[in-house]
C-alpha cells in the first residue's frame, strides 16, 4: 500500500517559506490557531492531486496559491507543492512503479499556469489526477473530509454515495478511465467518420488518379512510340544526309580536280598572256610602224597616181602636140613640094627664057622663100625629133612609174595582210 510520506510546500499561500509536514504511521494531527494555516496545508495537499477550481482552494484564480506578500514581506511569483509517497512495497500504478518512492511536484508561475512532474518528469495533469484515482484518493476524493462534508454525504442523492463506495472499492481510476475511453472512444469514432469521409474524398481521388494512371501510361507508350518514330525518322534524314554528304564529297572531289585542271589551265594562259603581253608592245610597235608605212605608201600611191594622172596628161598633149607636129611636118613638107615643084617650074621657065633682069628678081625671090621653106622645115624636123626623144622618155619614166606602183600596192596588200593578222592576235588575247 501506497503511503504520503510527506508534504512540502514552498511560496504556496501563507507558506512562503519551504515548509515540510511529515506524514507518519497512524494518524497525524496539525494543532494550531486560527487562521495559522492548517487548511492551507490540505488545500496544498488537493492542489498537488491536480485540484483544477480555484474556486474549490478559496481563490479567485488559480494565481491566487502564490503567496501575494504581507506588510513586510514581497509577494512571490513562483509557488510548488511537493507529495512524497512511499513506494516501497511497489503497488503504485504501473506506469510509476519502478521507484521506491515518488515524489509529485505541482508548480504554479505567475500568468502562466501550471506543471507536473513525477520524479523529476514531466506529466500532464491527467496523469498526475489518475496515479490518485488509482490510489483511491484525489482532490475531490470523499476520503478528504472537510468542514460540512459529513452531512452532504448522509443528504446526497444515491449516485453521490455510489461514488463514495465505488471509491471505497478503488474503482474510481476504473471510472476515470472508462470515461476517458469514452471520450477516446468518441474521438476515435469522430476521426473514423472523418477517415471514411476521407476514405470517401480519397476514392474520388483515387479514380481520378487511376484515370490519370491511364493516360500517364497511355502517354508513356505513345511518347515511346514517338520517340522510336523520331529515331528512325532521324536515323533516315542521317542516313539520307550521310548520302547527300558522299556525294558532295565526291562531288567536292570532281569540282577540286576541276578547278586544279582550271587553275594549271589559268595559270598556262595567263603564261600565255604574259607572252603575248610581253609580244603585244613589239606587236603594236609593229602595227604602228606597218600603219605608217602603210600611210606613206597610201600618201606614195596617191602622189604617184597624181603623178601618173599627170603623165597621161602630159603623153595626151604630147601625143597631140606629135600629131600636130606631124600634120605641121607633112603641111611643110607638101609646102616643100610644093614650093620644090615651084622650084623647078620656075627654073624651067628661066631656062627658057633665057636670062633677063626681071626673071632673075623672080627667082631670087622664089629661092629666098624655098630657103625660108627649108629652114622652117629643118626646124619643125628638130622640133619634132626632140619631141619624139620626149615621148620616150616620157614614156620609159611612166613604165618606171607604174612599175613601182605595182610594187607598192603589192607591198600594201602585205602590210594590210599582216595588220588584220596582228589585229585578230590582239582580238584574241583575254582583256
Ligand atoms: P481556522 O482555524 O480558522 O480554520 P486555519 O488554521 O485553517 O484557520 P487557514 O484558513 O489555513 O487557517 O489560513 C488562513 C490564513 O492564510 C490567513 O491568515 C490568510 O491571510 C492566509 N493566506 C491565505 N491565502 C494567502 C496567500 N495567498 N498569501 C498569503 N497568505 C495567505
Ligand atoms: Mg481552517
Amino acid at each position: 500500500m501506497v503511503h504520503f510520506a510527506k508534504v512540502r510546500l514552498s511560496g504556496f499561500k501563507s507558506f512562503v517559506d519551504p515548509t515540510e509536514v511529515d506524514i507518519a504511521a497512524g494518524l497525524t494531527g496539525i494543532v494550531g490557531p486560527n487562521g495559522c494555516g492548517k487548511s492551507n496545508i490540505l488545500e496544498g495537499l488537493r492542489w498537488c492531486m491536480g485540484e483544477g477550481s480555484a474556486r474549490q482552494l478559496r481563490g479567485g484564480g488559480m494565481d491566487d496559491v502564490i503567496f501575494n506578500g504581507t506588510t513586510d514581506r514581497p509577494a512571490r511569483n513562483i509557488a510548488e507543492v511537493a507529495i512524497h509517497l512511499d513506494n516501497s512495497d511497489r503497488t503504485a500504478p504501473s506506469a510509476f512503479n519502478n521507484f521506491d518512492e515518488l515524489e509529485v511536484v505541482r508548480r504554479i508561475e505567475r500568468d502562466s499556469g501550471s506543471s507536473y512532474r513525477v520524479n523529476g518528469q514531466d506529466v500532464r495533469a491527467r496523469d498526475v489526477q489518475l496515479l490518485f484515482a488509482d490510489l483511491s484518493t484525489g482532490a475531490r476524493s470523499t476520503a478528504i473530509v472537510s468542514q460540512g462534508r459529513i452531512g452532504a454525504l448522509i443528504n446526497a442523492k444515491p449516485e453521490g454515495r455510489r461514488l463514495l463506495i465505488e471509491e471505497a472499492a478503488g474503482i474510481t481510476g476504473l471510472h476515470s478511465r472508462r470515461h476517458e475511453a469514452e471520450l477516446r472512444l468518441r474521438a476515435a469514432e469522430t476521426n473514423l467518420e472523418r477517415l471514411e469521409d476521407v476514405v470517401t474524398t480519397l476514392g474520388g481521388q483515387l479514380q481520378g488518379l487511376k484515370r490519370q494512371a491511364r493516360q500517364a501510361t497511355r502517354y508513356r507508350n505513345l511518347s515511346e512510340q514517338i520517340r522510336s518514330t523520331e529515331a528512325m525518322v532521324l536515323h533516315q534524314r542521317w542516313q539520307a544526309a550521310q548520302l547527300a554528304l558522299d556525294e558532295a564529297k565526291a562531288q567536292l572531289a570532281a569540282v577540286s580536280e576541276e578547278v586544279a585542271t582550271l587553275t594549271a589551265e589559268s595559270a598556262r594562259l595567263s603564261t600565255g598572256s604574259a607572252d603575248l603581253g610581253s609580244k603585244l608592245p613589239a606587236l603594236r610597235e609593229a602595227e604602228a610602224s606597218a600603219a605608217a608605212a602603210l600611210h606613206r605608201h597610201m600618201v606614195a600611191r596617191d602622189t604617184l597616181d597624181t603623178e601618173e594622172q599627170r603623165l597621161t596628161a602630159r603623153r595626151t598633149e604630147l601625143e597631140a602636140r606629135i600629131a600636130q607636129v606631124d600634120a605641121d611636118l607633112a603641111r611643110e613638107q607638101a609646102h616643100h613640094q610644093d614650093a620644090e615643084a615651084a622650084l623647078a617650074r620656075l627654073q624651067e621657065e628661066a631656062a627658057a627664057l633665057g636670062t633677063g633682069q626681071d626673071d632673075s628678081e623672080v627667082i631670087d625671090s622664089a629661092r629666098a622663100d624655098r630657103d625660108g621653106l627649108r629652114r622652117s622645115v629643118e626646124t619643125m624636123e628638130t622640133q619634132a625629133t626632140g619631141l619624139t626623144r620626149q615621148i620616150a622618155t616620157r614614156t620609159a619614166e611612166r613604165d618606171g612609174l607604174e612599175r613601182r606602183a605595182a610594187e607598192l600596192a603589192e607591198r600594201l596588200e602585205q602590210l594590210q595582210t599582216r595588220h588584220a593578222a596582228a589585229e585578230t592576235e590582239l582580238a584574241a588575247l583575254p582583256r
